[in-house]
């Protein structure tokens, strides 16, 4: 019979590669040996191989998938170590210093895996249950350590670039309505929108500019604000900016603060920046991908007055809560502002069985297909502790404040701020040059060859159009020493350029 030969085709150890009843004792044992390679991907004692991009393309055999030939678990796991845990970066070691990847807690990885295995996804109660519940309580705890109050709600996101996008497009679509009368999640595009003008520091995250062009509003939608010498944004130059902008005809309809800006870790006024927007009744949002976490210390509380006032904030656990990729959240002040992008399919979520007791997710995300990414960060909560998160937080501003006064005075750097969070901006600078565009050169030098070597990941980034260097500390269990060692290394690497060139 047709069926059965169909179904001979099909081999046990196949059948056993879906996760279920049957495949108990192949998932531990899958499991188990990949523990073991990632957990020997811990021995490395370089960040990176230095392998160069040249040799990693040149492993087809490796890369192509579609060789058809059948590799058991060992082999596979061999490749993927030749491949890529040989070669990938290491987030842990002391000396990868550059972006805003965090070294990960042992119970967010095994939330992970849980939640990886189980394949919950969390759009809809009937795929998720007490998933939603768990998702909805890690909700309540952060607006309620942002002291926003019970009308607040949120929703997980891929990370701050989508709750970025949120939040504008709530600003845009309240003011609309609220003003306007106009439904734009319905009827679309509006010319008044074209006026439209958002508020945020020119230090901002590139993702507000990036997410007012997705909305159709364009980067010209921003209006970058300039910011003092520690790289917060001014009041003064912000109101001067929503005058201006008055009087060319164009709409003000938010403004956003940064709670730690990627470069600087810089707070913006929120308080003040608060009052500006009651005083103008537009949208107050905080951008806090990076600083947002540490609500949780005793040392940077206070750079929060005033969030507690904000219409929506973002936050991204995966930055500065040591969870691993994705988790993040947006929230905002009033659950019903999720009206702008909540949506009803009659297969999903039909509006007509709308049911309090068994709440959809959906409603509040513009993602289908969910991960429960709320997990980790809930197992990380009930075994690590938010005392303990906080505690690391200070832990990584404390060593950014040691590096920048164990530098401040060496005559071979020149510190573009004195860090507020946990990144330290600063340049190399040869002794007898005086031109920037050699120093930007030497910079990028330093920051090139300590990569390709493995020796160490710094980051670049500009400011007034000079090259600087950026480190930005998220590991607690790095010492100054650690550090300082990055620092001979930068030092040595920028002495070698000049002798050489
Ligand atoms: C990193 C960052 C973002 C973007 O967040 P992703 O999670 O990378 O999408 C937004 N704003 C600020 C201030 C950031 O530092």
């Amino acid at each position: 019979m047709l069926l059965e030969t169909q179904t001979d085709l099909i081999s046990n150890v196949d059948i056993d590669h879906f996760f279920d009843a049957h495949s108990k004792y192949t998932y531990e044992e899958y499991a188990q040996k990949a523990i073991q390679y990632v957990s020997s991907f811990l021995n490395t004692n370089k960040f990176f191989s230095g392998e160069s991009p040249s040799n990693l393309r040149s492993k087809v055999d490796l890369i192509k998938a579609d060789a058809n030939i059948k590799l058991s678990i060992d082999e596979a796991l061999l490749e993927i170590k030749e491949l890529y845990l040989d070669h990938t970066i290491a987030f842990h070691h002391p000396n990868y210093v550059a972006h805003l990847n965090c070294p990960v807690l042992l119970p967010a990885l095994i939330g992970d895996f849980i939640a990886s295995s189980v394949n919950t996804a969390v759009e809809t109660w009937d795929q998720s249950t007490s998933a939603t519940l768990i998702e909805q309580e890690m909700i309540r705890w952060i607006t309620s350590k942002m002291g926003l109050p019970s009308s607040s709600d949120g929703v997980f996101t891929s990370g701050g670039t989508q709750s970025n996008f949120m939040a504008l497009l709530m600003a845009r679509d309240h003011y609309a309505f609220k003003h306007y009368g106009l439904n734009l999640k319905e009827n679309g595009w509006s010319d008044v929108v074209g006026k439209f003008r958002f508020f945020c520091s020119e230090k901002s995250h590139f993702s507000i500019k990036k997410n007012a062009a997705l909305m159709g509003m364009g980067y010209d939608a921003v209006i970058p604000i300039a910011t003092d010498e520690r790289m917060k944004m001014k009041p003064n130059a912000l109101v001067q900016a929503i005058e201006k902008e008055k009087q060319l005809g164009n709409i003000p309809i938010a403004i956003i603060g940064t709670a730690g800006t990627t470069d600087f870790g810089s707070f913006d006024p929120l308080s003040t920046i608060s009052k500006i927007a009651k005083e103008y009744d537009i949208w107050f949002h905080v951008d806090g991908a990076y600083g947002g976490c540490y609500v949780l210390t005793d040392t940077h509380k206070h750079l929060f007055n005033g969030i507690e006032l904000a219409d929506s904030i973002t936050i991204d656990f995966h930055k500065t809560m040591f969870q691993p990729v994705c988790s993040s959240a947006f929230l905002t002040r009033d659950t019903k502002h999720f009206k702008y992008i909540s949506y009803y399919a009659d297969y999903l979520n039909p509006l007509e069985h709308r049911d309090e007791e068994c709440p959809n997710l959906i409603e509040k995300s513009i993602q289908t297909t969910r991960r429960f990414d709320a997990l980790k960060l809930w197992f990380t909560l009930k075994m690590t502790t938010e005392k303990t998160i906080g505690s690391f937080l200070e832990k990584v501003h404390w060593l950014a404040l040691d590096l920048y006064h164990s530098i401040k005075d060496d005559d071979n750097f020149e510190i573009a701020h004195k860090p507020e969070l946990s990144t330290l901006v600063f340049r190399y600078k040869a002794n007898g040059v005086e031109e920037d565009t050699i120093h930007n050169t030497i910079n990028l030098y330093i920051k090139n060859t300590l990569f390709k070597s493995g020796q160490a990941s710094i980051a670049s980034t500009k400011l007034n159009d000079k090259t600087y260097l950026k480190f930005t500390l998220l590991n607690p269990k790095s010492t100054i020493n650690d550090l300082l060692s990055i620092i001979a290394m930068i030092k040595e690497t920028g002495n070698n350029y000049k002798s050489s060139n």
